[in-house]
């Protein structure tokens, strides 16, 4: 069966036409799906119990099910485990900051990144999200809220340019007029970098904050933590990001985990300064998380205040990212695919 949460109202609009319906029925469902977050045709009940039928004979709603909700102790965010139709389990986090609320949403069950610091990519990709269930992460934590969420980062599990036509869609659902109308400026899309990707991205007129994992300041470094890197050498990864700041004229965020004893001293500091001169750049230090596979160090505060001191004096804008829901494993690396069994 077809998703009707996949549709542009455009497409809505052709497929009630279809159905003999009038055309202002389309903009009802449109609403219900989208600004109000329904997720069954039995919610809609501005329109008939026939006309509800037939809808629901003929389309589905990507069901996208809360599991089960973990809160930080520390600071409010909300980690929470989710299941698909096909009983595949993804996790997104809700984080609180005075200007409102934020979903860290998944992309894809799993990740074929490979990055070596990371948790989501430990089993390796099951599958794509669809536009549908990325966007069902954000309806269901509205509703488990009772709240609107009014800023998303495509920050969780999986890779967002191997998903990228789902992505792309995702987006102009959320940020439709009639819909959820989610300002794309609250939005940030981060990548680990596939510079094919991010050069159609910049074209696709949709004006997020592009974050790219950058980790490294040179190619030998980055291989070491990312293998994407053994792919695209960093200047072709750079070069395209210049082109998605030329384009859209958002600045692109740069996001460098700190790690002890590989990309942590000041010649790293150095190096970093000297490939970002001249940009327009924001660089993101993210203390490494733990990740029980993994055994990366995280280095002491100071230190890493240090490192952001030398891009500072080197006139790089660069801020320490402030962890949530660390008390829950909902900070950045550590969402993974998770098998659940009931006895
Ligand atoms: N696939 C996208 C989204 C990944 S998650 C990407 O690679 O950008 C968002 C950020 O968290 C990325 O910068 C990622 O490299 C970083 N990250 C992953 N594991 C981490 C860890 N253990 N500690 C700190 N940051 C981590």
């Amino acid at each position: 069966m077809k998703d009707i949460r996949e549709l542009y109202l455009e497409e809505l609009k052709q497929e009630i036409a279809a159905l003999g319906e009038k055309a202002f029925r389309a903009e009802q469902i449109f609403s219900w799906l989208h600004e109000k977050g329904a997720a069954s045709f039995d919610e809609m009940t501005n329109l008939s119990l026939a006309l509800r039928e037939k809808l629901a004979g003929q389309f589905e709603i990507g069901s996208v099910r809360v599991r089960t909700v973990q809160e930080s102790a520390l600071d409010g965010t909300r980690k929470y485990l989710l299941e698909l139709s096909d009983g595949n389990l993804i996790e997104s986090v809700l984080m609180r900051y005075h200007y409102g609320c934020s979903v860290c949403v998944s992309t894809q069950v799993g990740c074929r990144m490979g990055c070596a610091f990371c948790a989501s990519t430990v089993e390796g990709m099951v599958r794509n999200l669809s536009a549908s269930e990325i966007l069902g992460e954000i309806y269901e934590i509205e509703r488990d809220l009772g709240e609107k969420v009014t800023h998303c980062v495509l920050m969780g599990s999986g890779e967002p340019m191997d998903n990228y036509d789902e992505v792309v869609r995702f987006l102009r659902l959320l940020g439709a007029q009639k819909g959820h109308h989610m300002s794309m400026r609250n939005i940030t899309v981060s990548t680990c970098g596939l510079p094919d990707g991010i050069r159609r991205f910049s074209q696709e007129n949709l004006p997020v904050t592009l974050a790219l994992s950058l980790h490294a300041a040179d190619d030998e470094t980055r291989k070491k933590l990312m293998p994407v890197a053994k792919r695209y050498p960093l200047s072709e990864v750079l070069r395209a990001c210049d082109a998605y700041f030329e384009r859209t004229g958002r600045r692109v965020s740069y996001e460098y985990a700190v790690v002890g004893g590989v990309n942590d001293n000041e010649a790293e500091a150095l190096k970093l300064a000297a490939l970002l001169k001249g940009k327009n750049a924001h660089v993101n230090l993210i203390p490494v998380n733990p990740v029980t596979e993994r055994h990366f160090t995280r280095p002491d505060r100071t230190e890493i205040e240090a490192f952001q001191k030398i891009l500072v004096k080197h006139g790089i804008n660069a801020t320490i990212r402030r962890e949530l829901g660390s008390d829950i494993d909902g900070a950045c690396g550590q969402l993974r695919r998770k098998y659940i069994r009931e006895e």
